[in-house]
C-alpha cells in the first residue's frame, strides 16, 4: 500500500521540490518574491524554468500551460509543448524564465466586457509564484493571471490579490495602533466547503437539460424526496466510496488538503471540505478540485454535478466559504484572544466585518448571483437573498453591552471595558448552531454561505476583502488622529454596532417572518442576479472598489456586462433547451401514450359494454395538456426572439427575470403535470427517482 504521505503533493511544485533542485540563492530569491511580491529577476526566472522543466519532465510531463481564470468562472489552459528542433533534426526540451513568467494566449474569445477590442484581442498571462505549479494529464500546469495588454484585468484572479493587498495594508494600520509593529503581512483565509450530486452517468447522456445546462428542467418529485432525512451523514453507498477516495488520492497528489466528506441533505448530495489555505491558493485550488472532481466520476460511471440547483424541489448545492484574517505571525484576528488587549483588537476587527457587510450587502449578495444559484437562495433550505449575521447569543450580549455600557455578565460585572476586561470564552458549539444564517461568526471565523457550488470563490472573497479594507480604513482614519487611543476606540466601537446592529440577525433565517423583519430594518431583499448585479456600478461601490484599487472603473462596468450576460445566455440557453425537449421529446411520447390509450378504448367498446371513464378522461386531460405545451412553447419562443433585439444587458436580463422565466415555469409545469399521468415505459427520459436514487 502507498502511504498517502508518500504521494502528498507528489505532481506540485511546492516548497519542499524547490528547495531540493533550486541553487539556495535562487531558491531564497524566489522565496521573497512569494512571500513579500518583490519583483522577480529575470536570471532567476530562468534558474527556475529550467529546474521546473526538469521536474516536470522527470514526471513525464511534454507540454506546460499558463493556466488562468477568466471572468466566465472557469478556468482556461492552452497548451505548449516543451520541444524545440534542434539543428540536427532532433528535438530538445526547453521552457525559459520568459515563458514561464508571460503568456500571450489568442484571448479573443473571452469575455472582456468591452475592456479589448477584438482587434487588439491578446491579453497576457502572468505567473502568480504565490501559487504553486502543479502537473495534470502530463502538462505543467503554472497557475498566471490574465491582464488586458492595458493592464486592465480580464481575471478573477487580479482583483483578488489586489483586494487582499487591501486589506493588507489597512489591517497593518490598525496593528500598528495597537503597537504591533512586527507583523509584516495579514493575509485572509478560506476553507471552501463543496457540495456536489453525483448520478449515473448513463442516465445523465439520457437528459438534454442535464448535459446543456447542467440541470433538469423538467421532472416531477418523486415519492420519496428527502423528507426522511435519511441521507445527511448516512452511510456512504460503495460506488460513491471509490469515487471519493480516488478523489482524495488525486487531490493530494495535486496536494490540495482534502479532509471531510460525507453525504449532504439530499439523495444523490454530497460535501468534500478542505483544509482551509491562502484566499488566492485556495481559489486555485477550489477550481481544481471541481475539474478533477468530474473527471474521476467518469472514471466511475458517474457524473459530477456543480449546479446549484439540479433538482427542484431537492435540497441545492453550495460552497461554504469559511474566511478569516490572521498575520504572518500566526495569529487569527478573528479569534477572540486570552488578554483583555487582544480582545479589544478582537472586537475592533469584529466591527469592522459587522460594518462592511451592513454597508456592502449589496455587493455581497451580487458577488454570489449567478442564473444558477437564484435558485437557490431564498428557496427552503439555503440562506435567504437577504444579507444578516449571525453572531450568537453570548457574543451578540457582549455587543450590547459595549452599546448600552451595561454589564454584560448576568449583571454580576461592572460594564465592558475595552483594554481591561476579558472576553468570555466562546465555545465552538455556542457559535455555530446556527445554519440559517447567510453569514455566521463560527468561533474563529466568518462563514459566507451564500455562495453557490459551481462559483468561483474569487468573487465573494474579492468584494468581502474589500468592504472589509474599507471599515479598517475609516477605523484607522479615525483613531490615528485620537488623543486618547484606549477612548477613542471603545467609542468608535460602540458607534459602529449602534449604527450596524440591523444586520445581525441570530433567528431562523428560513422563516417567512424574518423576511418580513428584514425590510423594516431597512435590508436589502436582491432576489435576483438581475435585481443585484446593476448595484455594482452603484457610485458608493465604485468609489470605495477604486478607492482601493481593486478595480478601475471601466473594469467594473466590464464585469456587470459580463455576469448579466452570463445569466442572460444561461437563461436563455435553458429556454431553448425547453422548448427543444417539449416539442421534440415530451409532446410526441405523451402523444403517443394518449393515442394508445384511445386505441385500446375503441378496442375495448367494440367488444364489449364498458364505460372506460379514466381512459377517456386521460386521453382529454393529456391531449388538453399536449396544446397547453405546444402554446406555452411557443409563448416562450417568442419571448426568446424579444430578448435577441435587447440590446442592452441590464434590460436584457430584466426580461429574462419577468419574461423568460415565468414562461418557463408555466411550460414546466405542463410537462410535470403529464409525466404523473403518462405510463413510465413512455416516458422520453429517466425521470427524479432514478436520477436521484440510481447510484449504487
Ligand atoms: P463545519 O463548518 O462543518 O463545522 P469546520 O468549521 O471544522 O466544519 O470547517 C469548515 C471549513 O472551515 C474547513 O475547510 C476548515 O479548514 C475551515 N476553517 C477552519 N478554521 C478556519 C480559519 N481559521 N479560517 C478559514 N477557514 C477555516
Ligand atoms: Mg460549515
Amino acid at each position: 500500500m502507498e502511504k498517502v504521505t508518500d504521494y502528498f503533493g507528489s505532481m506540485v511544485f511546492d516548497e519542499r521540490v524547490m528547495k531540493a533542485v533550486l541553487s539556495e540563492k535562487v531558491y531564497k530569491s524566489l522565496k521573497r518574491t512569494i512571500d513579500r511580491g518583490t519583483p522577480l529577476d529575470i536570471s532567476v526566472a530562468n534558474a527556475v524554468a529550467e529546474a521546473m522543466k526538469e521536474w516536470a519532465i522527470g514526471k513525464g510531463a511534454t507540454h506546460y500551460t499558463h493556466w488562468f481564470q477568466p471572468e466566465t468562472g472557469l478556468t482556461a489552459e492552452k497548451h505548449d509543448s516543451f520541444i524545440s528542433p534542434a539543428p540536427d533534426g532532433r528535438v530538445i526540451m526547453e521552457f525559459s524564465g520568459k515563458e514561464l513568467i508571460k503568456g500571450e494566449p489568442d484571448a479573443s474569445s473571452f469575455p472582456s466586457g468591452g475592456l479589448r477590442a477584438t482587434f487588439e484581442a491578446r491579453g497576457y498571462t502572468a505567473w502568480d509564484p504565490t501559487s504553486y505549479a502543479f502537473i495534470k494529464d502530463g502538462t505543467l500546469y503554472i497557475p498566471t493571471a490574465f491582464c488586458s495588454y492595458t493592464g486592465e484585468a480580464l481575471d478573477k484572479k487580479v482583483p483578488l490579490l489586489r483586494s487582499m493587498d487591501a486589506l493588507n495594508r489597512q489591517a497593518l494600520r490598525i496593528l500598528k495602533l495597537f503597537g504591533n509593529d512586527t507583523v509584516k503581512c495579514v493575509k485572509t483565509s478560506v476553507g471552501p466547503e463543496q457540495e456536489y450530486f453525483l448520478i449515473p452517468q448513463e442516465l445523465y447522456a439520457q437528459r438534454k437539460d442535464l448535459i446543456m445546462t447542467g440541470r433538469t428542467l423538467y421532472g416531477a418529485m418523486p415519492p420519496k424526496g428527502q423528507e426522511m432525512e435519511d441521507h445527511y451523514f448516512g452511510a456512504i453507498k460503495t460506488k460513491v466510496k471509490e469515487y471519493m477516495a480516488d478523489l482524495d488520492k488525486e487531490l493530494w497528489k495535486l496536494g490540495i488538503l482534502a479532509k471531510t466528506k460525507h453525504n449532504e441533505v439530499a439523495p444523490a448530495q454530497h460535501e468534500l471540505a478542505p483544509i482551509y489555505s491562502t484566499t488566492n491558493i485556495a481559489a486555485d485550488q477550489n477550481q481544481l478540485t471541481m475539474e478533477v472532481m468530474q473527471k474521476i466520476a467518469q472514471r466511475h460511471g458517474l457524473v459530477c454535478l456543480l449546479h446549484e440547483k439540479p433538482f427542484a424541489g431537492v435540497n441545492g448545492s453550495g460552497k461554504h466559504n469559511n474566511w478569516s484574517i490572521s498575520t504572518d505571525t500566526g495569529v487569527n484576528l478573528l479569534s477572540p484572544g486570552e488578554t483583555p488587549y487582544e480582545n479589544a483588537q478582537f472586537l475592533l476587527f469584529l466591527a469592522a466585518v459587522i460594518k462592511a457587510v451592513d454597508d456592502y450587502q449589496d455587493l455581497l449578495r451580487l458577488s454570489v448571483a449567478t442564473a444558477g444559484n437564484d435558485h437557490r437562495l431564498g428557496a427552503n433550505e439555503a440562506p435567504p437573498a437577504v444579507i444578516s449575521m449571525f453572531l450568537g447569543d453570548e457574543l451578540t450580549a457582549v455587543l450590547e453591552a459595549i452599546e448600552n455600557d451595561t454589564p454584560y455578565n448576568g449583571g454580576e460585572k461592572e460594564k465592558m471595558q475595552l483594554g481591561v476586561d476579558v472576553l468570555p470564552k466562546f465555545s465552538k458549539d455556542s457559535t455555530d448552531r446556527n445554519r440559517t444564517s447567510p453569514f455566521a461568526f463560527t468561533g474563529n471565523k466568518f462563514e459566507f454561505r451564500m455562495l453557490g457550488s459551481s462559483n468561483s470563490i474569487s468573487c465573494a472573497n474579492i468584494h468581502l476583502n474589500a468592504a472589509v479594507a474599507e471599515s479598517l480604513k475609516q477605523f484607522a482614519d479615525v483613531l490615528e488622529k485620537a488623543d486618547d487611543f484606549k477612548t477613542a476606540l471603545h467609542q468608535l466601537i460602540k458607534n459602529t454596532i449602534k449604527e450596524h446592529k440591523r444586520i445581525i440577525f441570530n433567528g431562523n433565517g428560513y422563516d417567512d417572518t424574518w423576511i418580513a423583519e428584514a425590510e423594516k430594518r431597512g435590508l436589502l431583499n436582491l432576489r435576483t442576479t438581475a435585481d443585484a448585479m446593476p448595484r455594482l456600478c452603484d457610485e458608493k461601490n465604485v468609489r470605495m472598489l477604486t478607492s482601493h484599487g481593486v478595480f478601475t472603473e471601466a473594469e467594473i462596468y466590464s464585469r456587470r456586462d459580463i455576469m448579466l450576460e452570463n445569466y442572460t445566455k444561461s437563461v436563455n440557453i435553458e429556454a431553448i433547451t425547453m422548448i427543444d425537449m417539449a416539442r421534440k421529446e415530451i409532446i410526441p411520447a405523451v402523444s403517443r401514450f394518449a393515442g394508445d390509450v384511445a386505441k385500446a378504448v375503441s378496442a375495448k367498446t367494440a367488444v364489449a359494454n364498458v364505460a372506460c371513464k379514466y381512459e377517456k378522461k386521460l386521453v382529454t386531460e393529456l391531449s388538453d395538456l399536449i396544446d397547453k405545451m405546444d402554446e406555452a412553447s411557443s409563448d416562450l419562443e417568442k419571448a426568446v426572439a424579444d430578448l435577441k433585439v435587447i440590446p442592452e444587458s441590464v434590460e436584457a436580463s430584466a426580461f429574462v427575470r419577468d419574461s423568460l422565466l415565468p414562461k418557463m415555469e408555466v411550460l414546466r409545469s405542463f410537462a410535470d403535470k403529464a409525466e404523473t399521468m403518462t405510463s413510465e415505459e413512455y416516458w422520453p427520459f429517466p425521470t427524479y427517482d432514478k436520477l436521484l436514487f440510481g447510484v449504487e
